[in-house]
């Protein structure tokens, strides 16, 4: 650019020495500065475009490796999620059974999450979806175990109260000689006095006026009533673990409510007050407000023979006194 340039003057013919102003110069700056810049530019675009830069490559290469992790640790997961799957079963199906606690329902398990998206903080990126469903398996995975530990928690607790909760279940036949006392099992049957087909909620031992009754496990009082209409004198025992036995039509009752018994007290006698034909005991058993067949609660004082000679008579006979 500083270059001196000369031209012929044509009048004179002499050779001139050409005379360039400031602003002659700063054009000419400026014309080189913008196709540089241009082609700066054009360079630019065309690198970016088809070529990446080394660190580009780097994190696209470390992007790709995350992808890899990302897949394994969702293989890892469902590892994790098929041996809680398998936890859960058998805590459902074995554990709580042997405690008689009712399975934990599927739903609360699952502990699926609904309304709020949770993840919309992780929204808007390439891998968004992969990341997104990756934490809200391990987070579900996270609240399974939690609902998983509690439930040990209770198994446990159950287990340490086992002897006391075996002590407590009714267990036992509620007055001696029973086997050959059982006079009418449970289930639908013609009521004796009202004779129409009623549901009989507990089973019927005949016995002299005056034979004991026993306290079949251990518990409190929670009734001992003397009405001389339907089950006539009565008492209930709470045996905890959602169980009651009730015994109905006694002649006489030895215990008061409040009072704890223990698996084999005499609690009263047996009679024929209430809606009886005849002396006899009716007993019934509830498990969590519901009645139950107590055939099968005679496991305790019972050989394996015995026990199902009581449960083959229960089902054949319907001796009815009410
Ligand atoms: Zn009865």
């Amino acid at each position: 650019m500083s270059k001196v340039q000369y031209r012929l003057n044509t009048k004179s013919l002499a050779v001139e020495r050409v005379k360039r102003s400031v602003w002659d110069k700063v054009k000419a700056i400026l014309r080189y500065a913008i196709a540089g810049m241009l082609f700066s530019v054009i360079v630019l675009f065309i690198g970016f475009t088809f070529f990446e830069s080394p660190k580009e490559r780097m994190l696209r290469r470390e992007i790709d490796q995350f992808r890899v992790q990302y897949d394994l640790l969702n293989d890892r997961i469902n590892v994790l999620a098929s041996v809680l799957d398998d936890i859960q079963e058998r805590d459902d199906h074995i554990y709580r059974v042997i405690f008689e606690a009712d399975p934990i329902p599927r739903p609360v398990r699952d502990a699926a999450f609904g309304g709020v998206d949770r993840y919309a903080h992780l929204a808007g990126y390439q891998n968004s979806k992969l990341i997104s469903e990756t934490m809200q398996r391990v987070d579900q995975l996270a609240s399974q175990l939690y609902i998983q530990s509690k439930s040990y928690d209770e198994v446990f607790d159950m287990a340490v109260n086992k002897a006391d909760m075996l002590a407590s279940i009714p267990a036992i036949i509620p007055i001696s000689r029973g086997t050959d006392r059982l006079i009418s099992g449970y289930g639908m049957r013609m009521h004796p006095i009202y004779k129409t087909m009623r549901m009989h909620t507990g089973v019927d031992f005949t016995a002299p006026t005056g034979t004991p009754i026993y306290a079949t496990g251990n518990g409190v009082v929670i009734r001992a009533e003397r009405n001389n209409y339907g089950y006539g004198r009565m008492v209930v025992i709470d045996h905890g673990y959602g169980y009651t036995s009730l015994y109905a039509h006694m002649h006489e009752i030895n215990v008061r409510r409040g009072q704890r018994v223990n698996r084999g007290e005499v609690i009263g006698k047996v009679g024929n007050t209430g809606t009886s034909t005849a002396p006899h005991l009716h007993y019934e058993i509830h498990r969590n407000e519901r009645s139950v067949n107590p055939v099968h609660y005679f496991y305790n004082d019972l050989t394996p023979e015995e026990f199902e000679i009581i449960i083959e008579r229960a089902s054949r006979v319907n001796q009815s006194l009410s």
